[in-house]
């Protein structure tokens, strides 16, 4: 099939299809800003099942923000050990809670709600340790702004369909896939939710689904035959020995 070369009607083209596929979404999020925050960062590299783990005895070890901005960094650092790379996470969390106290006098980041994107984009991200893919699910997630997380999933799948270069990164893929789409969060809430869980189920990373793809015959990857190497999908190693 011949399709349109034009990467905005194609992403738009491909978030119907999705739509349509997994069913349109009410944004939802956790209740808490704050959780968002912490989950987020404690949820890097790791299953959500360790995250849930780690938040929990987290709060139950150091029940208050400040406690935990107080907390020995070990024993932090052990209260989240089932998410990996405590040692790193530990630090990450206890100075962005000491740099919330210090420029608002409280761990409460509800005021981010009466900013603009571009205001609350820019705060969220001068903090330590936070970057673009915290920070928009944040805003997109608990404050509905109009912002596109582009996680491992989304960069992937895009990247595979041809909406995005084969070369481009993540933190790149943003504006661009911003650019295609309506500045609309329930839009952008369901882009991303669908490509991410179409990352998971069918355009997994090693052996994607293609055949059970309801955009097979947009994909650029899938028209190549696999061939077209991508920064998203690094060659997988040949194992020695
Ligand atoms: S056709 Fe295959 S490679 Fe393309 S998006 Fe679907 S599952 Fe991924």
């Amino acid at each position: 099939m011949q399709f349109d070369s034009n990467p905005a009607a194609r992403t738009l083209d491909a978030h119907q299809r999705l739509n349509e596929f997994y069913g349109v979404q009410a944004i939802y999020g956790r209740a808490d800003p704050m959780h968002e925050l912490i989950g987020t960062i404690l949820s890097h590299r790791t299953t959500h099942a360790n995250e849930v783990t780690a938040y929990r005895t987290m709060r139950e070890r150091f029940p208050t923000w400040e406690q935990v901005r107080d907390a020995p960094l070990p024993d932090l650092i052990d209260a989240i050990r089932t998410a990996n790379y405590p040692e790193v996470k530990a630090p990450y969390i206890q100075n962005l809670l000491a740099h919330l106290f210090r420029e608002t006098g409280a761990a409460n980041i509800d005021f981010l709600n009466d900013l603009s994107t571009e205001d609350a984009m820019k705060w969220l991200t001068d903090l330590p340790g936070i970057g673009l893919k915290t920070a928009t699910l944040l805003l997109l997630f608990n404050f509905q702004k109009p912002v596109l997380p582009v996680d491992t999933h989304v960069h992937r799948v895009t990247q595979r369909l041809g909406l995005i270069g084969p070369k481009v990164s993540a933190e790149k893929a943003h504006a661009l896939l911003l650019s295609y789409l309506p500045p609309d969060a329930g839009v952008l809430f369901n882009f991303h939710k669908h490509f991410y869980w179409h990352g998971q189920r069918i355009c997994t990373w090693y052996t994607p689904k293609c055949p059970d793809c309801v955009l097979r015959d947009t994909c650029d990857h899938y028209q190549s035959g696999g061939k077209t190497a991508l920064s998203s999908t690094p060659v997988r190693k040949a194992r020695t020995g």
